[in-house]
């Protein structure tokens, strides 16, 4: 058959398949304004499924990735469920709608410490991608730049270290608490500080007309000799939950808690997390402002251990010491969350 007749054959069947069947949903708010869609969701030995989620404000082609663990191989898996069904591409060669949704789509990287578990997708994928600002704190920056796309473990993909740069990825030098538009998009991102083990980590609010989707990187629980970062990230989001704008956050909830303390490598356990989260309601003004608040919760440890499910776990410790009445839902591969 003629290559065109193939192409024209080929397009056709996704229409079809468009047409037919309903982009699959794992989560769908009755008025949802973003889309989320996991690329990948866990942390350890999973390395086919570590910490990337895409969120795109739904009815736009404009979408950012919070961290890249995975990346390619989850968009390809995404590509495969269906989920990348509804995002308004324009086909314009061989590439598959996973090569699109990259291409087009992903206007920008927000990570939020370079740890290899939040970059090494980014690094195995960006042969294959197209020119992308890369938001983040400037430690986190500077790690990647000297660290990473060096010359000596990847190409200089970046616009700064070793030359010469390839400079496909342009670093963006983000300044705690001021918000600022990704460059051609209507999304506007702001960054904290978070503290994990011996690295600055990052929690990204991106805004779009006015709602918000909060992302943390992997954060420790604030200490009482330490720095606060996460009662100063509830102070400074707490307006938003106030006025029911933040439709959702992404948190790691990463060790069971029976994990001993002197063994948490700068993360949460669910009793931490839900320490934290009374913190947001008091800051808040009281835990009716968080009643039904959406937490997506990310990063849960997969070892060699032979324990069971540590997603099933950690979901039902969250679930037993709720009494503040927040909306967890265990982050899943290839899941679409409408919010
Ligand atoms: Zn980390």
């Amino acid at each position: 058959m003629p290559l065109h007749h193939l192409k024209t054959l080929r397009d056709r069947l996704k229409t079809t398949r468009a047409g037919k069947t309903e982009t699959p949903v794992t989560f769908a708010d009755s008025h949802p304004i973003f889309e989320i869609v996991a690329l990948g969701v866990r942390s350890g030995v999973t390395d086919g499924n570590l910490s990337s989620y895409m969120v795109r404000p739904l009815g736009t082609n404009e979408a950012v990735i919070c961290d890249t663990g995975t990346l390619g191989h989850g968009l390809k898996l995404a590509e495969a469920k269906g989920v990348l069904d509804d995002i308004p591409i324009m086909p314009d060669s061989s590439l598959s709608r996973a090569g699109h949704v990259l291409k087009q789509s992903v206007r920008a990287y927000l990570i939020s410490h370079a740890h290899l578990d939040h970059v090494a997708g980014l690094v195995l994928s960006s042969p294959e991608d197209t020119p992308k600002p890369i938001y983040a704190l400037p430690q986190t920056n500077a790690i990647l730049s000297e660290n990473l796309f060096n010359g000596r473990v990847w190409g200089v993909m970046g616009d700064r270290g070793a030359k010469p740069h390839i400079g496909k990825y342009s670093y963006k030098d983000m300044t705690p608490g001021q918000a600022q538009t990704i460059e051609g998009s209507g999304l506007n991102i702001t960054a904290w500080p978070l503290s994990h083990a011996s690295t600055t980590s990052t929690a990204f609010l991106i805004q779009h007309h006015e709602q918000a989707i909060l992302y943390l990187g992997d954060t420790q629980a604030d200490q009482p000799d330490g720095p606060q970062n996460l009662h100063e990230l509830w102070k400074a989001i707490a307006p938003l939950v106030q006025k029911g704008k933040l439709r959702t956050i992404i948190m790691g909830a990463t060790y069971p808690d029976n994990q001993p303390d002197n063994a948490l490598c700068g993360q949460l356990r669910p009793k931490d997390l839900l320490a934290s989260l009374r913190d947001l309601g008091h800051v808040c003004g009281g835990r009716h402002h968080i009643r039904g608040l959406r937490v997506l919760v990310s990063h849960v440890k997969e070892t060699f251990h032979d324990n069971g499910n540590p997603v099933q776990q950690i979901y039902r410790e969250l679930q037993d010491g709720n009494d503040i009445g927040i909306h967890f839902m265990m982050a899943e591969q290839s899941a679409r969350y409408l919010v």
